[in-house]
């Protein structure tokens, strides 16, 4: 079965009454015929029938054994971090979430100790692995320079040096319809589902991958333990705008391709780097061409005059591309790191990490190109 059948035939109609709609059990509690007899649900904080079609859902769409659905990608995060304990090292990729950044430094305060490598590179990362190293955390693309690491030889190589060591792969930026990182290697997979996943910009959702029964019965616990589940309305919206993932990823791809191409064609004018890993000049062209089935969504772009007013004069100019956080929505956004989405990273932490001062990130929506390019087009300065 192709995927995009695949991804339709896992949301089953309910057997109950045929509603091919997903139920919504909003429900706290479940009715049990005798102490501990029920129907395989007693609190919804440990199982709900509209979470369980969703975890079921994301675990074929990654190829995984199974999944758990957090009420934020962070939540999901929090959880994967919970399986290490005082004294454990993390090899994280150097460009990584702003959010995830701030978890991981709170988790510095408990003993859990992360170093940051440049994960292009993929000895880089084994040169940081000890004995004390217990996950390896990659992005692929990252945010907002769209850096690619191969999945797939770090994996091979970390487990070579201690197949305990867990690779997780936040998988936000791609989706499930663009990599699959357990395929890859990889043992945990993250989606913020909030981006592309639920992809309409109404649902905050986190959803979590694993390749085993221990770590998923470990993560499990830890989400029992400590609550942060998806309710069953924000379940209904993700399983909802998860049926047109294939659709609007192959349509973002397609008017994210587009853009980069008119903004590399107006190079001579005042743009001066473009970063979209689908075009031959990016860094990680090659292993983005290997790895991913799609290009993706997001483009970037600084300019000649590399000043945040310049960058803020663009992003308060368009009119269809709306300014606002975020990204992975049918609505096409524009957004200025510097001053939004990495407000909080030191200037100069930022610079060196590639994020220029006039660094501008475009998400792309499911609008028509020649709307768009002609939007871009009348907020560029010539
Ligand atoms: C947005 C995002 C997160 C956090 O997800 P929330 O749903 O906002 O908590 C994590 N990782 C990446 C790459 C993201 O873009």
């Amino acid at each position: 079965m192709k995927e995009e059948t695949r991804l339709i035939q896992s949301i089953s109609s309910d057997p109950l009454t045929g509603s091919i709609s997903t139920p919504i059990y909003q429900t706290s509690t479940y009715v049990q015929e005798a102490p501990g007899v029920h129907k395989g649900y007693d609190y919804t904080r440990t199982n709900n029938p509209t979470r369980k079609i969703l975890e079921d859902l994301i675990t074929k769409l990654e190829y995984g054994y199974g999944s758990i659905a957090f009420s934020s990608g962070l939540a999901s995060i929090d959880a994967v971090l919970k399986l290490l304990k005082y004294g454990d090292e993390i090899v994280a990729v150097d460009d990584i979430y702003g959010g995830t950044f701030r978890l991981l430094d709170l988790y510095n305060r408990f003993g859990v100790r992360t170093k940051f490598v440049d994960t292009t590179n993929a000895d880089e990362v084994l040169s940081f692995i000890t004995k004390e190293t217990k996950l390896i955390w990659l992005e692929t693309p990252t945010n907002p320079t769209l850096k690619i690491s191969d999945i797939k030889s770090i994996s091979n190589q970390c487990k070579n040096i201690n197949e305990k060591i867990l690779v997780v792969v936040d998988n936000t930026f791609a989706s499930p319809a663009i990599q699959n990182p357990i395929k890859l290697g990889a043992d945990i997979v993250i989606h913020s589902a909030t981006k592309y996943l639920a992809g309409h910009s109404d649902v905050l959702a986190g959803l979590i991958t694993v390749n085993n029964q221990n770590i998923y019965e470990k993560l499990k616990y830890i989400q029992n333990a400590t609550g942060g589940v998806l309710s069953p309305i924000d379940c209904w919206l993700t399983i909802r705008g998860a049926q047109t993932l294939y659709l609007r990823i192959k349509k973002q791809s397609r008017n994210a391709f587009e853009i980069a191409s008119f903004l590399e064609e107006n190079k001579k004018y005042c743009i001066d780097k473009i970063y979209y890993p689908g075009l031959i000049n990016h860094k990680n062209h090659n292993i983005a061409s290997k790895q991913q089935k799609y290009f993706g969504g997001i483009v970037s772009f600084s300019l000649k005059k590399d000043t945040i007013d310049s960058a803020k004069e663009i992003v308060t100019s368009t009119k269809i591309f709306k300014l606002a956080e975020s990204l992975g929505g049918t609505k096409s956004l524009i957004c200025h790191p510097a001053t939004m989405t990495h407000k909080s990273t030191p200037s100069e932490t930022r610079r060196a990490a590639g994020i220029q001062d006039s660094l501008i990130r475009l998400s792309l929506g499911i609008e028509n190109i020649e709307d768009l390019i002609e939007d871009i087009n009348q907020a560029l300065i010539y």
